[in-house]
């Protein structure tokens, strides 16, 4: 059984008319999508173990991905036709794109202005971080899954993890914020390190969640009874800290999808994102844009919609948003995870955009 959406009322400010040709992207359970997560691309230059496997994948052929105004042009429809108030731009490796600063200015210029938010996995960022707030993005998350750089390595099959913590260290000095860090734990390799993890962020003062690990790996080698649970994770933390529920959490948390609990005697709180065991597909406010332009109402959509052949082939906006709006309409009430039918989409986390 799919779970079945809370039905909402419109949020009002998803109403607001940003252009006498505007249009919302409603589906038919009354979610309204504003927030638009962008694939900037499928490549990446670590292999963590849940998403990619250690020879990586074949990469999308470089005529098939978006070019930089292709990119902005479909995000300027987004924003100024459709309501998105949101861009956060992924991948893949999102550092990995040339002129990412660009892309970032070109965003930030749109009026309304949106709120430009990047998910990295933090190589390169401490030479960039600067520049990136400059050019105004506001919102960082970096993924971090370990502090120990043996269990780094074999994570990420890549020695790196001083150059994430450089990148963190760089986007704080560089004044974004929130710094986000996104943490997933897989059992008998890192399951081990909640509590240090809530340690270290703390005293760096960057926000963390954990994310539970879901079947999005191109090797399909997820295992539902491997995962590790938000209830694990809890439990995990709760050796070492006392939480509570964070009792501002229900009046901020609006589409969020992380819980917060605070760490008893601070006024810390470490999010959990039961995207498996608690979906939050009822108050889903996200589209997603892949690298090769493509719209995916869902992580978990087994069917995508074409924006780039109209794009390419001379549509006006009004008709492309048309398009959008039309893939967004036929969104699923849930992911599914759970229902005996569940197929794994096609394509992986890292060419979809996590
Ligand atoms: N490369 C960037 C990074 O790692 O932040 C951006 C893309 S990555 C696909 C986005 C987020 O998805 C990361 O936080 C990563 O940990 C998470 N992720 C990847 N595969 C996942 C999986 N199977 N389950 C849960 N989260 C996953
Ligand atoms: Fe690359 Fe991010 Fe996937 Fe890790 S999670 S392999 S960093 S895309």
């Amino acid at each position: 059984m799919l779970p079945f959406p809370r039905i909402r009322s419109q949020d009002p400010a998803a109403r607001v008319t940003v252009s006498p040709r505007s249009r919302v992207l409603a589906d038919s359970f009354g979610r309204v999508a504003t927030d638009l997560r962008v694939s900037l691309t499928d490549r990446c230059n670590l292999r963590c173990t849940y998403c990619m496997p250690a020879e990586g994948l074949d990469w999308m052929p470089h005529d098939q991905v978006l070019t930089d105004d292709e990119m902005v042009r479909l995000i300027t429809i987004g924003v100024t036709l459709l309501g998105i108030r949101t861009v956060r731009l992924t991948g893949g490796e999102p550092l990995l794109r040339k002129n990412l600063e660009r892309l970032v200015a070109d965003i930030s210029a749109l009026a309304p202005r949106p709120v430009v938010a990047l998910t990295t996995n933090g190589i390169g960022l401490a030479a960039r971080a600067e520049a990136l707030a400059a050019a105004g993005l506001t919102r960082i998350n970096v993924s971090l899954d370990t502090l120990n750089p043996a269990t780094f390595k074999q994570l990420t099959r890549r020695p790196r993890l001083d150059d994430v913590l450089a990148g963190v260290a760089a986007a704080r000095r560089a004044g974004l914020n929130p710094v986000k860090i996104n943490s997933v734990l897989m059992r008998g390799v890192n399951d081990h390190e909640a509590a240090d993890l809530l340690s270290w962020a703390m005293t760096e003062q960057v926000h963390l969640r954990f994310i539970e690990q879901m079947p999005l790996d191109a090797q399909h080698a997820w295992d539902r009874t491997q995962m590790i649970t938000a209830a694990d994770i809890r439990e995990q933390l709760a050796q070492q800290f006392g939480l509570v529920e964070d009792p501002d959490d229900a009046a901020v948390r609006g589409s969020a999808p992380a819980e917060l609990f605070r760490v008893v005697g601070t006024n810390y709180s470490v999010g959990i994102i039961s995207a498996v065991t608690k979906p939050f597909c009822g108050a889903c406010d996200r589209v997603r844009l892949t690298a090769d332009g493509q719209i995916r109402n869902c992580l978990f959509s087994r069917v995508e919609s074409d924006l780039r052949a109209p794009l390419r082939n001379g549509a006006s906006d009004e008709e492309i948003a048309d398009q959008w709006v039309l893939a967004v309409a036929g969104k699923r009430a849930g992911h599914g995870i759970d229902d005996p039918s569940f197929l794994q989409p096609d394509r992986p986390m890292s060419a979809i955009g996590g």
